[in-house]
């Protein structure tokens, strides 16, 4: 009786500790350079966002710069508290149930990789250098994992029964950086599903083919052109700070371009929904510069 009895106080402090940590989990992802919020990626942003308004002003003003930064205004707003609410509600459902329920990416790279060997075999001998190897995975990678999303993206659009869980995204209408974690549970488990399924895809295909040789180029443990991606602004795709990449957004999704998918203007609805590359908008007729564009009010 007794021996129960501490058996189920055990279960449900284990459970307390699992709620308490998933609870704090957005709390560290300023810490964590595999996430958006990483500080350093937060600073290049702010850099950026400081060199842009300088370039539209012409005129360097700190001041004015730190008091519209620090504006109440901007971070009060109902908007974002519901962003914080949404992140919140979404780190415990991944933390209790995602996670536990879907595996690690690890075990889901060794299930890909045992499968292609069960069935065909040994691996044909591929004479890569270790050079080849990372960065063949490294492009292969981000490429698989940029076009899962802008499909993902473009289905949750396209489809009425996903887009009721998408608006929850749309219908913010201030961009903040942790406006990227304002999303509906299912939308987030369906993302967590897609990178589960590329990450053991693709890390299972070259763990057959290459063994124990296989690696990517990383930067702090992260993959480098993920790493560069956020290094180069992407906390200001959610935000009003109109950065554009000019001619280079024939081939780079820049944030003001995302700033666009998230216009309450008509003309704007279903453009630009890549992450990265601008190749999959293009060959979907749904990519817009941002040259010649002005984006009034966010939201839907
Ligand atoms: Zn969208
Ligand atoms: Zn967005």
């Amino acid at each position: 009786m007794i021996e129960g009895m501490i058996e189920l106080n055990i279960a449900e402090w284990i459970d307390v500790v699992a709620v308490w940590n998933a609870l704090l989990a957005p709390a560290h992802y300023v810490q964590e350079s595999g996430r958006r919020l990483f500080w350093g990626f937060l600073l290049s942003a702010l850099i950026l966002a400081s060199l842009v308004v300088t370039c539209q002003r012409r005129r360097f003003d700190l001041k004015g710069q730190l008091k519209a930064l620090f504006n109440r205004r901007y971070w009060w707003q109902r908007s974002t508290a519901e962003d914080v609410g949404w992140l919140t509600a979404n780190s415990l459902i991944r933390g209790l149930l995602l996670v536990p329920l879907l595996g690690s990416h690890l075990a889901a790279t060794i299930v890909v990789g045992s499968a292609l060997q069960t069935t065909f075999g040994d691996a044909p001998e591929l004479n890569w250098s270790l050079f080849w190897i990372g960065a063949g995975y490294t492009l292969v990678f981000f490429v698989a994992e940029d076009f899962s999303r802008f499909a993902l993206h473009r289905w949750m659009h396209v489809s009425p029964f996903l887009w009721r869980f998408h608006t929850v995204h749309h219908s913010a209408t201030n961009l903040t950086p942790v406006t990227v974690h304002r999303v509906h549970p299912v939308e987030m488990s369906l993302y967590y599903l897609r990178g589960l399924m590329v990450f053991g895809l693709v890390s299972g295909v070259f763990l057959y083919l290459f063994g124990g040789q296989l690696h990517g180029w990383e930067i702090l443990g992260v993959d480098c052109l993920g790493f560069l991606f956020n290094a180069l602004g992407a906390n200001l795709r959610h935000t009003p700070i109109w950065l554009t990449f000019g001619r280079f957004e024939r081939w780079f999704i820049s944030p003001a371009q995302h700033q666009i998918h998230h216009s309450a203007a008509v003309e704007h609805y279903d453009k630009n929904f890549g992450t990265c590359l601008a190749i999959w908008d293009r060959i979907g007729r749904s990519w817009l510069p941002a040259r010649g564009q002005n984006v009034d009010k966010f939201g839907l």
